[in-house]
């Protein structure tokens, strides 16, 4: 599974969202694009390219919350130059101290930035199971994304949480509670997501996809467990982990949730007729090919995935 890190997270596209916007600069001159999405919550686009390219660890949207006496960062990027841009962008938007930096699952894109915000009064916040997952792999994290790491391209450059989330757990940054939430295995096994209760946002990271297409690696049925649940509710936005930010809820779930059903529904009929996996992998789905960003890099892993999931049921 840990070989495939690299496939992960390739898509092929800007993203524009509404609201302030804030850039800032990195010694290459790239702007580094901010955007407040709803009051005081600030998201970074992930921008959409393949793995190959320079900007590969800059893929996942990232960005912060700012309470009245402190700040959460959600999500810190595939690198410590994107954690850096993160920071400093923070830094032009606020004065106040970093309390919690959470990470939503464990995925390289999504936690390869926590270095740059390690000190003493920053908490790192995460799902029961992402500690155990990160040391799991730090020696791949550390090899694969060496470059990307630099100086701290070593045991202590991974930074893990040391607050868990086993159900969930509020965090307050004065005036402003945020509800954090521990799910069952669907997108992997560590995802957490963040509701703020000011504003109603749901941050709710890779288990949504926009455009590019979703990618499995946990559970096939556990996911749409968690979009069942989900849907029921109600937010004004939601923070998908690739994609745009989005307020009709739980339209914007149709597409993901419309995919991830084809692949049970399809998946499991082949398997009824005693199809080889081989088989299942080269048929299933090629037919949704148009709707999704990198169908071609993912989705036949998503098959194989989902393929080892329900062939025991
Ligand atoms: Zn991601
Ligand atoms: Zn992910």
């Amino acid at each position: 599974m840990k070989s495939n890190f690299k496939l992960y997270c390739i898509v092929t596209a800007f993203l524009s969202l509404p609201g302030l916007n804030v850039t800032a600069s990195d010694t290459t001159g790239t702007a580094f694009n901010l955007d407040e999405v709803a009051p005081g919550i600030y998201v970074h686009s992930g921008v959409h390219v393949p793995f190959e390219d320079p900007q590969h660890d800059d893929i996942a949207n990232t960005g912060f919350i700012i309470g009245n006496d402190c700040v959460a960062v959600i999500d810190t990027g595939g690198s410590v130059r994107v954690g850096q841009q993160l920071l400093d962008s923070l830094k032009s938007v606020t004065d106040k101290p970093v309390c919690y930096v959470i990470n939503t699952h464990v995925h390289f894109d999504h936690v390869l930035g926590n270095v740059v915000f390690k000190s003493g009064d920053t908490k790192f916040v995460g799902h029961t199971d992402l500690a155990d997952a990160m040391a799991a792999s730090s020696g791949f994290f550390i090899e694969e994304f060496r470059d990307d790491l630099g100086e701290y391209a070593n045991a202590d450059g991974i930074v893990a949480p040391t607050v868990l989330v086993e159900d969930t757990l509020e965090l307050d940054l004065g005036d402003r509670v945020l509800l954090l939430k521990a799910w069952p295995v669907a997108h992997t096994h560590t995802d957490l997501t963040v509701l703020d209760r000011k504003t109603n946002t749901l941050w709710l990271a890779d288990l949504l996809f926009i455009e590019r297409i979703p990618a499995l690696d946990g559970s096939l049925k556990g996911w749409l467990a968690v979009i069942d649940q989900l849907e029921k509710e109600q937010y004004a936005t939601i923070i998908p982990g690739h994609g745009p930010v989005v307020s009709d809820w739980p339209e914007d779930l149709k597409p993901q949730k419309q995919y991830l059903t084809m692949l049970l529904e399809q998946i499991r009929k082949r398997i009824a007729e005693g199809a080889f996996m081989e088989e299942v992998v080269e048929t299933v789905g090629e037919q949704e090919k148009q709707d999704w960003l990198l169908h071609e890099q993912h989705h036949k892993r998503n098959v194989t995935k989902a393929f080892t999931e329900l062939e025991w049921e």
